[in-house]
């Protein structure tokens, strides 16, 4: 974005943060001076692609009730070169943490200058609490077919969306090779994801491709308002804003897929929720569609029940399990996220804290690995002997869950099971201990045995609750049991590049795929596309493969240009191979399954 020297006249109070539901304090009188702008900054859990919370105030910067006053000039149009405002690699701007933390954890939110605030602004709030199903919104080019927060905020999505591009290099790559050819010409792909700029960025590549979307969002708090937008600005019919209720969800993904004149013909799903949608809406939609991409263990473990009954009428391609997918985003994603997302909702030091991370798989990997190095002291919980002994060799100390719930101070559960941590665990807990969800679905806390009389709640922040006992003991739920990172911090690009050009591969493949190649089955990736879709981000640490001589490929048996290893290689790699023969709960079903596929594959 251009930097455009910022002349607007010192605002006088700050109206409100569009989409966080909050009225900021105005200034304190006196506290403008000639030749000031304001700047709204958005502190650890506002982030500019986080969740909406609380502004608190840091003297240290001149903030006051979430407003800063700076010199003009060195206000500008977004972002904000500052002498205290560092840029993260990013792109966004950063403070100091008020809270004394030394990371980037704060951004600089909007400008209060004309050219902002006229076109979009956050500082909007006239219409924050209306439900965007009661509001009649039209984008530039006259269409209402969307529903979102605010149309208004485009110009800042579009913004993040341009940041998230960045980081995206493989999608983008695809973009310029479709420049002739449209793998996706004719394809209607309904898609019920986590709307963030880097599933824009998805989207409007697959629009490149030559595909229609319609898209709804698969959690309720993880929409970034901003970027759904941007995409309804852009011509895409998106139905999702942050903090749906449950029935704002199902109307959501209804509006998807029940409209005049236009079938889909492709699902890409993320959690199985839209799938069963039209499964049990419009089961005839399926004569028409050519197959479904699942993104998550849960909605694969689902696929793999339809398909065990007998119910799977169309296939499916298993993202999920692509060692591209599985190996990045569940165990990079949460490294890189778990911290974030404590902290915007907490404020909290790891150092010292005792934690204890229920399940060991991928993701629970991911989120001890960060935790360790901050120091915290980590408990790992595990039903699964391999996952167990893996953590044991990692250096953690493997227990059940009640030898330490009176003592551990947070709770992370990443099992993708249900009833993990139930009631009689949360009564035990210490006072002030934080529980959280690092899996797909909000069923590994019980959150609902939380609703009883004798308990208050109380909500502190956005997507942080106090739950108080009679005797004033209280537990600190974030994000009322559902995925932390998605619902409260924002998570790393270069991740969810790889995982978004596996799945555009999958849609690629499924479409184009000549009738009988795929029966109604679920479907692993092709190696050589999960070898392919690496090879794409690979330019970006300016790594040098090396090439195999024509000897050494004949010694392994190997084609020169892969594939590299074997279908059931990715088996070996962690998690997945550990539940066979294991019976296991929730999501090590779908393992199980894969597994034996691959293996009965292979003895044939
Ligand atoms: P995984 O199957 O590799 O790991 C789950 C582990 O939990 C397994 O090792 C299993 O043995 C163990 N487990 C199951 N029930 C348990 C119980 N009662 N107590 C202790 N351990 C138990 O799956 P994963 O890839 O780690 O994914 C876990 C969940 O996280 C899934 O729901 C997935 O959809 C979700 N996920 C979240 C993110 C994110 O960004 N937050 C990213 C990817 C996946």
């Amino acid at each position: 974005p251009s930097l455009a020297p910022c002349t607007a006249a010192p605002a006088a109070k700050v109206p409100g943060l569009a989409g966080t539901g909050r009225e900021l304090e105005p200034l304190e009188a006196g506290a403008e001076r000639e030749g000031t702008s304001l700047l709204l900054l958005s502190l650890p859990d506002v982030g500019m692609r986080g969740a909406p919370g609380p502004l608190l105030p840091s003297p240290s910067l001149g903030l006051w009730g979430g407003a800063a006053q700076v010199p003009t000039s060195c206000a500008c149009s977004l972002p904000v070169p500052h002498p205290q405002v560092p840029r993260t690699e990013l792109g966004a701007p950063a403070i100091q943490s008020p809270h004394g933390g030394a990371g980037p954890t704060a951004f600089i939110l909007a400008v209060m200058c004309p050219s902002l605030s006229s076109a979009a602004s956050y500082t909007d709030s006239s219409d924050d609490e209306t439900s965007p199903r009661d509001k009649q919104q039209k984008n530039s080019k006259g269409s209402s077919d969307f529903c979102v927060k605010n149309i208004k905020q485009a110009e800042f999505g579009r913004r993040e969306i341009e940041i998230a591009e960045q980081e995206m290099p493989a999608l983008m790559a695809l973009r310029k090779r479709a420049q002739g050819e449209k793998p996706l010409a004719g394809a209607k792909i309904v898609g019920c994801t986590h709307i963030t700029a880097q599933t824009a960025v998805l989207m409007e590549t697959l629009g490149a491709l030559g595909a229609q979307c319609r898209w709804a969002a698969c959690n309720i708090y993880s929409t970034l308002n901003e970027v759904a937008a941007a995409l309804a600005e852009s011509g895409f019919p998106v139905f999702a804003w942050k903090g749906e209720s449950e029935d704002d969800f199902w109307w959501c993904i209804d509006r998807c897929v029940n409209v005049e004149g236009w079938q889909p013909n492709m699902i890409l799903d993320d959690g199985g929720d839209l799938t069963h949608w039209i499964y049990k809406k419009y089961p005839n939609m399926f004569k028409k569609i050519k197959g479904i991409v699942e993104e998550s263990v849960t909605g694969v473990h689902r696929l793999y029940q339809l398909s065990k009954a007998g119910k799977l009428c169309v296939p499916a391609m298993n993202v999920n399990d692509s060692v591209t997918k599985q190996k990045f985003d569940n165990l990079y994603c949460c490294r890189e996220s778990i911290l974030d997302g404590l902290k915007r909702t907490t404020d909290m030091m790891f150092g010292g804290k005792q934690v204890v991370v229920c399940g060991y798989g991928e993701v629970g990997k991911g989120c001890c690995a960060a935790l360790k190095a901050m120091g915290s002291i980590v408990y790992v919980t595990e039903i699964d002997p391999i996952c167990a002994l893996q953590a044991c060799m990692d250096g953690f100390r493997l227990v059940k869950l009640n030898e330490v719930i009176r003592q551990v101070d947070i709770v992370i559960t990443c099992t993708g099971n249900k009833n993990v941590v139930t009631r009689e665990h949360l009564d035990r807990m210490k006072n002030s201990c934080i529980v959280c969800n690092m899996g797909h679905s909000n069923t590994e806390i019980d959150v609902a045995s939380l609703r009883t009389p004798e308990l208050t709640w109380e909500r502190v922040r956005s997507q942080v609750d106090h739950v108080i006992w009679p005797d004033g003991k209280r537990i600190v739920l974030l994000a009322e049991g559902r995925l932390l990172n998605l619902s409260c911090s924002t998570v790393p690009t270069f991740v969810l590049s790889i995982t978004a050009t596996t799945q555009a591969l999958a849609l690629i493949e499924l479409y184009n795929a000549p009738e009988g190649r795929y029966k109604q089955d679920v479907y692993l990736l092709p190696k050589k596309m999960d070898e392919y879709v690496a090879s794409l981000h690979l330019p970006t640490f300016d790594a040098h493969l090396t090439e195999l001589t024509d000897e050494q490929a004949k010694y392994l048996g190997l084609n020169k240009n892969g594939p590299f290893k074997p279908n059931y290689y990715r088996c070996w790699l962690g998690a997945a191979c550990s539940s066979l023969g294991g019976g296991g709960g929730g999501d090590t079903a779908a393992y199980i399954c894969a597994c034996v596929r691959i293996s009965s594959k292979l003895s044939v």
